[in-house]
């Protein structure tokens, strides 16, 4: 069901820098979802004692371009994608955020698009109130990484207000250092500009920030895993609860049809292609030696489920809606 209003296709070419994007990325008023959203939101799992929600915020069909998979050609990437089910005419970049109820605590792993990058995402504080989660009772909010989709739900649209401002926010001290720091703006491409300029203008104005080294316990049960390359500071979450566990991958094998599928295949948006498949494959490794469940944040809904290895490749199988 489709229920966009004409506004919501005209974006400012100023919002477009403000977001690092280039705005022909946005659509034309002839463009409509094909993608059917999922016909319930959220789904809630556990993982140990655990309880674990994946809230859809919405999702982004992209547009097919030749630079998109550095040693892959469009036919390849289409061939990807039916061979994972899903349509050939674009790539399927769904957002889905997890929150961990652990310890007591209430932890959101990454924020949501905040409707401020793709015109029909933005849906995760209404799957969030429908799963019977308090925004305002979030304790923790831990920053995979500082890409626009996972980081513009912390601010409001026009004003970078705080949309959490009791929560408390997690990040590596090298993906925060990396984001405000004022000489990255000269030595990163004009598409990225935009999105430092926001981030200084709003970060470190907050004071519920804390920057985190390596790989500390950041939460019950959770704690940061190291995987450069998406991004210099790119990090998963790992959580552990009796026996259990689950690997909250992020962007680490982002869309898992092209790089679960085929790991060597460098996409333009890992800011260093060679690290990112050497984190890519160090992970997938680790989730499948210790048999735990892994989940990421462009996995196609409900998100969460397991890995095998398929020869140099591996292969992930979803769990049900
Ligand atoms: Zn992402």
């Amino acid at each position: 069901m489709l229920d966009l209003s004409r506004r919501e296709f005209v974006v400012s070419t100023a919002l477009a820098a403000a977001l690092g994007l280039d705005g022909r990325l946005f659509v034309s008023p002839a463009w409509a979802q094909k993608t059917a959203d999922p016909a319930t939101g959220f789904i809630t799992y556990t993982v140990g004692a655990a309880e674990v929600t994946s809230l859809y915020d919405g999702i982004w069909e992209k547009p097919h371009d030749p630079a998109f998979i550095a040693n892959a050609s469009v036919d390849d990437v289409k061939a990807a994608m039916v061979k994972a089910g899903l349509p050939a005419e674009f790539v399927s970049i769904p957002f889905t955020v997890t929150v961990v109820k652990h310890g007591g605590k209430t932890i959101l792993c990454d924020s949501g698009t905040g409707g401020q990058v793709q015109p029909t995402a933005g849906k995760m504080m209404t799957n969030m109130k429908a799963a019977g989660i308090d925004p305002a009772k979030i304790d923790t909010i831990l920053i995979s990484h500082c890409h626009p989709d996972h980081i513009f739900g912390l601010m409001e649209k026009e004003t970078n207000k705080p949309v959490f401002p009791d929560a408390e926010i997690v990040i590596s001290d090298v993906e925060y250092k990396f984001w405000t720091d004022p000489a990255v703006i000269d030595r990163l491409p004009e598409a990225r500009k935009g999105l430092a300029r926001r981030i200084q203008a709003v970060f470190p104005t907050w004071k519920n920030i804390r920057q985190v080294e390596g790989e500390a316990e950041v939460a019950p049960g959770i704690r940061f895993v190291s995987a450069p390359g998406h991004t210099p500071g790119h990090r998963a979450f790992h959580l552990a609860s009796g026996a259990k566990e689950l690997m909250i991958s992020n962007d680490t094998a982002y869309v898992p049809a092209l790089v679960v599928a085929n790991p060597g295949w460098h996409g333009v948006y890992d800011q260093d292609a060679v690290t990112a498949e050497a984190s890519r494959r160090k992970l997938l490794d680790r989730v499948i030696a210790d048999k735990a469940m892994i989940c990421g944040y462009h996995f196609p809904f409900p998100c969460a489920g397991t890995i095998e290895k398929d020869g140099d490749a591996y292969a992930l199988t979803l769990m049900k809606a």
